[in-house]
């Protein structure tokens, strides 16, 4: 299933204003989702520019973060048999940042899981529960241990290893989105929202709030068009992982794509999202991963004792935010009558 992200953009009554900076908006499918760039810039020239190259830069990186194509980096080196295979800096890069983001999360985050995607085959016409004894298999080889950064960009795989970093592939480009817009000529470009499918990028001023902060909605599980929060946020990304957004159900049970590295089952914590603010989407995109698995009273305890700007959302429908989120946004609870209770 595709999603399709709802942002609150506040943008009506933009086109041709006086004294309002030109936009320009490209909408395009990449790593396996729908994305959006919309840059705000002195003239219509630079916002368009700056806009394309953005797209261009994800479309580039998608070749450097996919473990599908049989032309990427991960492919070569999935299929190495354990040989120790030189990669792109980018991808080099990618790896270094999930492998530290798995070591500071215990693992909770693990950038190995490929054969229980495979295995589980969620967005495939595959997917189904697999069985127990395949299950223990998968996960005899994950382990992020398992990965040697040997430096100069070579990457070796032991174990049975097989690399995935879907988990961090979308905050990986908007973090990439992020420094091209920085370095765009000064005053071209003087503001952006990244969409990058559940990855929320808002970069600089948002000129139909007179260049104040960007409002970006936090999702309702039942229904992702809809809000039942909203973050106010300047130059930080806000990134979601949910059980809504890939899945299957078999017997009336849902089976999603978040998968706890011990079990091998998709995690089932009794939560049905965690949305991180952060200045790195890399980072942010890694813990709402490895919150999800870790659940609702270790997550918490977890970006307690590291500062980090956290929405979960309870399969009984409570809201609880870190003491962290007040200084990462303005946040606004909206999901009362919907049901939700703030439970803080
Ligand atoms: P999405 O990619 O839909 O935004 P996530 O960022 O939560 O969602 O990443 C989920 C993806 O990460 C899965 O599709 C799978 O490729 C991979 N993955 C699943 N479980 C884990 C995990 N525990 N650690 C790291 N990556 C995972
Ligand atoms: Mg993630």
């Amino acid at each position: 299933m595709k999603r399709l992200f709802a942002v609150f953009l506040l943008l009506f009554g933009l086109t041709g204003c006086e004294g309002r900076p030109s936009s320009y908006t490209t909408d395009f499918f990449a790593m396996d989702t729908f994305m959006s760039v919309s840059v705000y810039g002195s003239d219509e020239d630079s916002a368009q520019q700056a806009a394309v190259a953005c797209e261009q830069e994800v479309n580039a990186l998608e070749p450097a973060l996919s473990r599908t194509r049989e032309d990427s980096d991960l492919y070569r080196l999935n299929h190495a048999n354990g040989a120790a295979c030189e990669v792109s800096e980018d991808t080099y890069a990618a790896i270094e940042a999930a492998v530290q983001y798995a070591e500071w999360t215990g693992g909770a985050f693990d950038p190995t899981m490929a054969p229980l995607t495979d295995l589980w085959g969620i967005n495939t016409e595959n997917a189904h529960v697999p069985t127990q004894a395949e299950i223990d298999e998968a996960l005899s080889h994950v382990g992020y241990e398992n990965i040697k950064l040997i430096g100069d960009n070579q990457v070796q795989l032991l174990g049975g290893a097989q690399l995935d970093l879907g988990g961090i592939g979308k905050g990986f480009a908007t973090d990439a989105v992020f420094a091209l817009l920085t370095q765009q000529p000064e005053g071209a470009v003087t503001g952006a929202l990244v969409q990058l499918g559940g990855n929320i990028g808002a970069f600089g001023e948002n000129p139909a709030r007179d260049g104040g902060n960007w409002v970006v909605g936090v999702a309702d599980p039942d229904n992702n068009a809809e809000f039942v929060a909203t973050a106010e946020v300047r130059n930080a990304s806000v990134v979601t992982s949910g059980d809504y957004e890939r899945f299957f159900e078999q017997d009336g049970k849902r089976y999603h794509h978040i998968f706890d590295p011990k079990t091998g089952y998709p995690a089932d914590t009794g939560l049905r999202s965690v949305t991180v603010i952060d200045e790195n989407s890399t980072r942010a995109d890694a813990l709402t991963t490895a919150l999800f698995v870790m659940g609702l009273d270790d997550g918490l305890a977890f970006c307690a004792e590291n500062d980090i700007a956290a929405v979960f959302i309870t399969s009984d429908k409570q809201i609880y935010t870190t003491d962290a989120v007040a200084s990462a946004c303005t946040y606004t609870f909206l999901g009362e009558k919907k049901g939700y209770t703030d439970a803080r």
